[in-house]
């Protein structure tokens, strides 16, 4: 497909999609401004984020080392932010931390203390989210990452404690067994109640990121501050990861 068809494909993808995210505001009775869109682009190429930053998309969001960073290099000097959503190993926290503004996939303590390092070596502030795993019993991890929503505390203060690393807030993908499994509502409401008593001990930590493709609607109803939205706007994508 060539540049110039692309483009008029993520116009009208975008515009569905801001579309779904204004009447879903709408809806809930909160602005606009409120909600972030951060576009994951993970398997695409380039091209297609220097398409996005064009057309006025400034989140970015990519989920595997390998893929991101070649793919940040190639675009860096644009408007963007980029955000790291995967589950991440301690080896791949240097080369993470040099091009992601905020990893949203923080799930344990030593992760934190790799991430701490490697942001101070780099001179960098790095912004975190504690993922949250609905689905997850004290001290067992989340089938897709994360921890479980009583083990939230401690970690947010792994974080607030670290020298180069700013807790930020929560992120969640919504389970897919258990309890909340098909209830993406009541799960993003759960989630905005772990994330009160979370603002209760760190103030700042409001960004609550939420929702994708399939479920956007029902976390900007929830309260998300952010959705993670790949293929509404860029297409399935091949060979699923
Ligand atoms: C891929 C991915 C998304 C986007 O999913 P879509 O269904 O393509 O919108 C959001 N969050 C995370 C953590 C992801 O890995």
């Amino acid at each position: 497909m060539s540049v110039t068809d692309r483009r008029t494909e993520l116009v009208g993808s975008l515009a569905r999609v801001e579309e779904r995210i204004s009447a879903a505001c709408a809806a809930a009775g909160r602005k606009r401004e409120e909600v972030t869109l951060i576009v994951v682009t993970k398997t695409y190429p380039a091209s297609d984020v220097r398409l996005l930053a064009e057309l006025g998309v400034r989140h970015v969001a990519e989920n595997r080392d390998q893929d991101a960073a070649p793919k940040s290099a190639e675009c860096a000097g644009l408007p963007l932010t980029w955000h790291f959503v995967g589950q991440l190993q301690t080896n791949k926290v240097r080369s993470v931390v040099a091009y992601s503004d905020i990893v949203q996939s923080v799930d344990r303590t030593k992760l934190v203390g790799a991430l701490s390092t490697a942001a101070v070596r780099a001179g960098r502030e790095l912004g975190c989210l504690v993922q949250v795993a609905l689905d997850a019993e004290s001290g067992e991890a989340g089938g897709r990452g994360g921890v479980a929503p009583a083990e939230v505390p401690a970690l947010a203060d792994a974080i607030a404690d670290a020298e180069g690393l700013r807790v930020k807030g929560l992120m969640t993908v919504a389970p897919l067994a258990g309890p909340y499994a098909g209830r993406q509502r009541a799960a993003f409401e759960h989630l905005m109640e772990i994330s009160s008593s979370l603002r209760g001990r760190h103030p700042a930590a409001n960004m609550v990121s939420a929702g994708m493709s399939t479920d956007l609607e029902e976390a900007v109803l929830a309260g998300a501050t952010h959705v993670r939205v790949g293929t509404a706007v860029l297409g399935v994508r091949p060979g699923l990861r």
